[in-house]
């Protein structure tokens, strides 16, 4: 099964898309996590990512799918992943089905994790992550208004779109996400 989780800063997604991955036994690209720690052992990757992680701004696209590329070429997601923090642009998630497509796979769903904006605000604030001062974490929720919200209607389009009330207990958003993927 491949699956991207899609969410506002603080919907959720890492902790949801780690629950999945150990109820689904496939293995979690988190692209949040491996960009800090390509940063931390200075990567090529890293080295490239450092100043847009350092500002909260998207690394560039380019520098992404070419990550991509290659990573999904390994052996220990050839028969699945989840997906979490990448796409964040409309134009990132037609990039990834193309390489999807040159690759011979395909998505088989977008898990929109809902969840209302002062609730993503009040919980993003509780964090505490040395890229998380409030100028950040504005500039954030700004980009993914401006931009995640149209990957929406994209996968919409494409019937590939589900979506869970992200606002409830974890467990109970777990749950419901294992019910309308196993429900297709
Ligand atoms: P996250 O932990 O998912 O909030 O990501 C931390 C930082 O990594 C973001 O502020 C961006 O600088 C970068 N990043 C994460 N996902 C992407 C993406 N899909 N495209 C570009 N940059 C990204």
């Amino acid at each position: 099964m491949r699956l991207v989780i899609l969410g506002g800063p603080g919907a959720g997604k890492g902790t949801q898309a780690e629950l999945l991955c150990s109820n689904l036994s496939i293995p979690l690209l988190a692209v949040g996590d491996i960009l800090r720690g390509a940063i931390a052992s200075e990567t090529d990757l890293g080295k490239l990512a450092m100043p847009y992680v350092e500002t909260g701004e998207l690394v560039p696209d380019a520098t992404m799918i070419q990550f991509f590329r290659q990573r999904l070429l390994l052996w220990d997601v050839f028969n699945g992943w989840v997906l979490e923090g990448y796409p964040r642009t409309a134009f990132q998630a037609e990039e990834l089905d193309f390489l999807l497509f040159d690759l011979g796979q395909e998505l088989d769903w977008a898990i929109w994790l809902k969840v209302p904006t002062e609730v993503l605000l009040s919980r993003s604030s509780d964090r505490s992550r040395s890229d998380d001062s409030p100028e950040i974490l504005q500039r954030r929720l700004d980009l993914f208004e401006e931009q995640t919200l149209p990957i929406l209607d994209y996968y919409e389009h494409r019937n590939k779109l589900l979506t869970v009330n992200g606002d409830q207990p974890p467990e109970k958003v777990q749950q419901d996400i294992v019910k309308v993927v196993s429900s297709y």
